[in-house]
Parts: C-alpha cells; sequence; structure tokens
C-alpha cells in the first residue's frame, strides 16, 4: 500500500467533560498526500444507557506552532444509533478547509438520543481521562497482583478507579458515580474501592505458605515410591530395558503431538512438543506448528491473531513477509466491507426520504475509500460542489452537497420537498418552513426565505469561501463574488447581560409560530406587560422568577432606547447563569470559542481597558466577526484609529466595517480621498453609508471629471 494518507497529530486519548455523555476515545489529524486536504478522524463513545442518535462536535483548529487558524468548525454525526460502550465516528472524515491545520482541540458541544432529549455543553474543559493501570503494574510484586485477580476474579484487567463523576470497574468498563454496580460486570463499585493493602498482603502470605506446604507434601508423596522402585529396579531390570520404555513413551508422545497438528489442534500440539523438550526435532515443531497456526488463523480472516503470531515468530521462515502480507490483506478487507456498504446504500429505493440519507451516507464512504476499487468513477456521478449556505442568523450557516439529481444531499435538520424538475420547493424544520424563491441556472438554490420574513438563507458555490460569513441579500450577485474584498460583512447581535444572566434574545416571533413555544406573560415597572416565548432549550426557566425579573429588566431597557425593530413578540434562545467574579475568564473563554453571543453580552460589562485589550485582540487575530459583535461599544476616537489602521494594514473586511461606525464628517474626509486617488474599491464600501442625495452628487461630480469608473458605479447604485 503506498503512503495516501500521513498522520499529522494525535489526540490524547479519552478526552472527557465532566456529565457528559460520551468520551473522546480517539482522534487524529490526518493528511491525503495525493489532494493536500486534512481532514480530522474521531472516536467517540457513548458512555450511559440512553442510545445516542446524533452528535456534534466543535474543532479548533491550529497550525503547526500551535497558532490558532481562527474559526471552529462544527460537524454533526447524524443517524447513529450507538449504545453504551459503542463507538462512533471512527469511519467518518471530517474534511477541513484550512490545509495549514497541523493540530486541533476538539470538545463535544451536543448530543441528541433516541428518545429526542438532548444534551448540551457546559463550558467545562475536555481532558483525558488516566489510562488503565494493570494490577502487574499497580503491584510491582507478581504474588500481589496475583492476590488482587484472586479477590476481585480473573478477568481484573485494571485497578478501579474513581475520576470525576465516573469510576472505572476492574473489568475495565467505565461506570458513573450513581451506578453502584458495574453495568458491565456487576462488580460492586463499594469493594473495589474498599481495597486494603494490609489486608491483600496478609492474603498473599497465606496462600503462598499453603502452596508451599502442598509442594513439599508432594515432594515427599512421590519420593516415597520413588525410593522401592529404584531398589526394584535395580535388581529385576537392567538400564538398557529401562531406557527402551522410556524411549518407546517418548516417541508415543511425539507421535500424540503430530497427530494433534495434523488434526488443526495447534494449541495442545505446541504444549505437547513443549514437553518433549529436546526430543528429536520438537524445538522445530514447535516453530513449524506455530507458524501453521498463523497461517490458518490468517485464512480464516484472524488477521489480529495472525500478525501478532507471525510478528512473534520473527525471523522464522518467511514470518516478516507474511506480517506485512497479513496487514495488507486486513487493509484490503476493511476497504472492501466499506465499499460494499456504499454499494448497498446506492441501492436504496430512490424518492423515499432514507434515500438521501444514504446517498450522502454513501458519498461519505466513497471519499473515504480513496480510489479503492471504481470508489472515484462512482464520485463522478454526484455533485460534489460544496455549498456554503449563508442564514441569517450566522451561527446557522451550514455547508451542503447535492445528489447527481441535483437534489440535496447532506443535511439532517431540514425535510426537503421538491419540484418535479428536481429542484428544491421547500425545506422545513418544525416550526420554520422556507421557500426557495430563486435559483441559479443549474437549478440550484441561491435564495430561500421563511415564513416568517426575518430569516433567510443565500446560497455561494464557492469552494473557497471562508467559514462564517454572512452577506447583505443586496450584496449578492455575481460580480461581489469575484471580489471577496467587497463583502458587506454584518452581524445582529441578540446577546445581553443583565443580572448574572446572558440572555439570548431574538425578536420578533413570527406569530403564526407562537403555538410552538412555551410562553410568559412580564409586567414591567411601568405596569404594561408583554407575553415573552420560550425555546425548548430554556423552557425550565419559565418558572424561574430571577431569570424571568432578568429578562423583564432587559426588555425593560432595551424597549426605552430606540431599538429597532421594536420589540413586540421576544423568543428566549438561551439563558446562561454568571457568577460576577467569572466574567473576566469566561469572558476569555468565550473569545477563544468565538462564541459570539456570550462574548459580546459580557464584553458590555467589562472596564475600558479590558475592552480596548480586546478590540486589539480580534484586529490583530483577524477575527472580524467578534470585532464586529463589539464595534457598537467602540468610542469614536477608537474607532478612527481602527479606520486608519485597517486602511494602512489592508485589512478591508475590518476597514467596511468601522466605516459603517465613522462620523459623517471623517466619512466624508475618506469618501473625498478615495475619489481623488481614484482607488474605487475604498469608495464603493462607502458607498453604503451615503444618502441617495449624496450618491446623486457624486455621480454629477464624476460625470463633470469625467471618472468613467466612478459614473458607472455610482449609476449602478442609484438604478435600484
Ligand atoms: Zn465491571
Amino acid at each position: 500500500m503506498s503512503e495516501r494518507y500521513s498522520k499529522l497529530f494525535a489526540l490524547s486519548e479519552n478526552l472527557y467533560s465532566a456529565g457528559a455523555p460520551v468520551v473522546i476515545a480517539a482522534g487524529a489529524l490526518q493528511k491525503d498526500n495525493q489532494t493536500g486536504k486534512v481532514f480530522a478522524q474521531l472516536k467517540i463513545r457513548n458512555i450511559q444507557d440512553k442510545v445516542i442518535k446524533a452528535a456534534t462536535v466543535k474543532i479548533t483548529p491550529f497550525d503547526t506552532v500551535g497558532k490558532p487558524l481562527g474559526g471552529t468548525v462544527d460537524y454533526q454525526y447524524l443517524d447513529l444509533s450507538a449504545g453504551r460502550d459503542t463507538d462512533f465516528g471512527q469511519k467518518t472524515p471530517v474534511m477541513l478547509k484550512k490545509a495549514a491545520m497541523r493540530s486541533f482541540t476538539v470538545s463535544v458541544s451536543e448530543v441528541i438520543f433516541s428518545d429526542n432529549s438532548i444534551w448540551t455543553a457546559s463550558n467545562e474543559a475536555w481532558e483525558p481521562l488516566s489510562a488503565p493501570i494493570a494490577p502487574e503494574k499497580k503491584f510491582t510484586d507478581g504474588e500481589l497482583a496475583k492476590q488482587y485477580r484472586a479477590k476481585y476474579g480473573a478477568d481484573c484487567k485494571c485497578i478501579f478507579k474513581k475520576e470525576k463523576d465516573l469510576w472505572r470497574c476492574a473489568c475495565g468498563a467505565i461506570n458513573h458515580d450513581g451506578e453502584r454496580n458495574c453495568h458491565s460486570c456487576q462488580r460492586e463499585a463499594a469493594a473495589l474501592a474498599a481495597l486494603n493493602m494490609d489486608e491483600l498482603k496478609a492474603d498473599r502470605d497465606k496462600r503462598l505458605a499453603a502452596e508451599q506446604a502442598k509442594k513439599t507434601k508432594k515432594i515427599a508423596m512421590i519420593a516415597a515410591p520413588i525410593v522401592v522402585v529404584a531398589i526394584v529396579a535395580a535388581v529385576l531390570i537392567s538400564n538398557f530395558v529401562k531406557a527402551q520404555q522410556e524411549e518407546a513413551a517418548r516417541l508415543e508422545a511425539y507421535n500424540a503431538a503430530v497427530a494433534l497438528v495434523e488434526a488443526g489442534q495447534y494449541d495442545e500440539a505446541i504444549a505437547a512438543f513443549t514437553e518433549l523438550g529436546n526430543y528429536k526435532d520438537s524445538a522445530e515443531q514447535i516453530n513449524e506448528t506455530t507458524y501453521n497456526q498463523a497461517v490458518t488463523l490468517l485464512e480464516s480472516e484472524n488477521y489480529d491473531e495472525a500478525i501478532s503470531i507471525f510478528t512473534k515468530l520473527g525471523n522464522y521462515k518467511d514470518s516478516v513477509n507474511q506480517v506485512e502480507h497479513a496487514i495488507n490483506l486486513q487493509t484490503e478487507a476493511a476497504l472492501l466491507n466499506d465499499y460494499r456498504i456504499a454499494i448497498d446504500l446506492l441501492n436504496t429505493e430512490p424518492g423515499t426520504k432514507e434515500y438521501y440519507e444514504a446517498v450522502a451516507e454513501s458519498r461519505q464512504l466513497l471519499v473515504s475509500l480513496n480510489g479503492y476499487r471504481d470508489s472515484n468513477e462512482l464520485l463522478q456521478n454526484f455533485y460534489t460542489d460544496i455549498i456554503c449556505a449563508l442564514a441569517s442568523n450566522p451561527k446557522d450557516n451550514r455547508y451542503y452537497q447535492y445528489d447527481d439529481e441535483g437534489k440535496i444531499i447532506y443535511d439532517g435538520v431540514y425535510t426537503y420537498s421538491y419540484h418535479e424538475d428536481g429542484t428544491v420547493d421547500t425545506f422545513t424544520s418544525r416550526p420554520i418552513t422556507y421557500k426557495v424563491v430563486s435559483y441559479d441556472s443549474e437549478g440550484r438554490m441561491l435564495r430561500a426565505e421563511a415564513d416568517s420574513m426575518s430569516a433567510y438563507y443565500t446560497y455561494i458555490y464557492d469552494e473557497n469561501l471562508g467559514y462564517g460569513w454572512y452577506l447583505d441579500d443586496e450584496n449578492l450577485d455575481n460580480n461581489d463574488l469575484e471580489n471577496a474584498n467587497s463583502y458587506q460583512y454584518s452581524y445582529t447581535q441578540n446577546g445581553y447581560y443583565c443580572n448574572s444572566y446572558i440572555i439570548e434574545m431574538g425578536w420578533n416571533l413570527y406569530a403564526k409560530n407562537q403555538d410552538y413555544y412555551g410562553a410568559t406573560e412580564i409586567v414591567f415597572e411601568d405596569e404594561s406587560k408583554m407575553t415573552v416565548y420560550f425555546s425548548d432549550s430554556v423552557k425550565d426557566y419559565l418558572n424561574d422568577r430571577e431569570a424571568i425579573s432578568a429578562i423583564e429588566e432587559l426588555i425593560y431597557s432595551l424597549k426605552n432606547t430606540d431599538i429597532s425593530p421594536a420589540i413586540e413578540m421576544p423568543l428566549i434562545i438561551s439563558i446562561t447563569p454568571v457568577v460576577a467574579d467569572d466574567i473576566p475568564v469566561l469572558t476569555e473563554q468565550y473569545f477563544q470559542k468565538e462564541d459570539l453571543i456570550r462574548f459580546s453580552a459580557l464584553f458590555s460589562v467589562l472596564d475600558e481597558t479590558a475592552q480596548k485589550d480586546y478590540y486589539k485582540k480580534a484586529y490583530d487575530a483577524d477575527k472580524i466577526a467578534l470585532f464586529s459583535t463589539i464595534i457598537p461599544d467602540m468610542d469614536t476616537n477608537l474607532v478612527l484609529q481602527y479606520v486608519d489602521k485597517s486602511e494602512q494594514d489592508n485589512k478591508t473586511n475590518f476597514f467596511a466595517v468601522l466605516s459603517n461606525y465613522m462620523p459623517l464628517s471623517d466619512l466624508k474626509r475618506y469618501v473625498e480621498k478615495y475619489y481623488e486617488n481614484n482607488n474605487i474599491a475604498r469608495f464603493t464600501i462607502l458607498l453604503d453609508c451615503m444618502t441617495r442625495e449624496e450618491k446623486q452628487e457624486w455621480l454629477k461630480r464624476a460625470q463633470t471629471d469625467r471618472k468613467t469608473n466612478f459614473v458607472a458605479v455610482l449609476s449602478n447604485e442609484l438604478l435600484d
């Protein structure tokens, strides 16, 4: 096998965060040496009783010196059916866009169970659990390890260990604190935890003494008859006869061992030859039998065992080559297995809901097969465009793929309905339905709008577009796509900190959807009332007086600013209780995790120095999304400083965002400068901040000055 992949990085084993339903058993970053692409491979293990049907992981990429590459990648494993102690994810490559990525950190952010209940990660770090320790390793005295097994059972793999909210049983299984007995072997935690070393040592000594006494007795019993036989033999039979008898017995034993080989009872044969010591070619027979045993194991596809035995045989015969051969066969068998699954999936009845899921899964498998058999040819039948769908809420941005009928695959959230020509008509995830309102020439979606006016997706067919970009709908035309720097970046801030809570709130809820949510009526200081809706994940707070009063205070204060649109039907999306002393630490965590909502909420209560530090950190690290969420808090002088800085540093995206917050007089100064310098790109960015009248004046001026490129841009702007 050629070296198609190289492993760039491996995670510590068994990462765990207290309270999580899973451990990340293993993980690696792989590089495809043919395409240069990198992907992560994770093995995740269910460690509790509920069956898992989906799980989302969050990957933070780092470059070769461990510097964050910016952003995080969310990946959702779907259509699982993983019971306790079952692994998933190990066969699913998580393709990553950043080719410079050389390591990563990962956490599991959400797990959905088969009963549709959801576990959401807290802020607890994911850290490796300590490795299981075998009794032999724990007790340097082998007899003590033996005593441990005598006490707790011969199948003990390791020493009992309590860690975080888990305990590892002597059988190796992971259990939760709430479980009194091991879920796998039923051993009692209390009994394992109560190990008393003095007692164990005393038991060991008692056992050794008893064994010694037994041995002495046996020797004594054997010794007595030998004396008798020796006397009789000396008198009755010659040494020659005795030797002949012994030889006959050994020959019989040897022939019996050969018969065992022929019967395929290799273990028994090896034991018999070992007993025979130097007799005839017994030593050679042991090697030969061991070799034949490995060959048989290989033929019956027991690859691991065969490889282990051939490896032990060292240079005997062609064992070295056999190891390589067995590894190749094993790899081939794994590939063939995946290939067969992929083909089976493709044979799913077209048109059914299962079909799209099956096609998506098949495609993933075919990609992972990397040219095995005709997998690459089969992949030609799929559309491989990766589409970045840009949602009105950047958190919902997602990637799609289309199948060869032009239908969307690779999406476990929405249910799609199609027109007769195969193009998407609508997609639904209760309670919201999106209607596709425009398509490109290939029938792919360009824009879809929710029945509530506030939410929409626009679609970009460009593999190189970075994750997390969000376009104003008016900027989505082909000219803009060719010049990524001209994108207007914007973000709707809807996270607030109020009375020890971070409250994520959206407004206004579409009236038709209000039945789907929990609701409560709040009463403001001025006695006016409003109904507040609660999403599923926060419905426990409906009866939480403190949280409700924080929400009352928040909405009341927002209502008294001229916030637009006016708050009428607010929907509470998430609530995070925060201890005041933790704010600096949490702010930094949210910054690192690029949790825009929570970061910006806490940022607003930091002191000025801390705020300035974060502006600098976000700017230096090119974290445009984080930077955008906190500009509204920036004072004018600082805005102007950063405008100059982003101009010098040629950070066009920062410049574009900052220009929205420039005082009018300064804005005019910059427009004037770019006009004079014929910098049409910068001039165009600033057009967004101008009124229609101002644009008309500029058009006149450009016509007079015969600056045709400016005339073109301005007349185009004024057309709408
Ligand atoms: Zn156990």
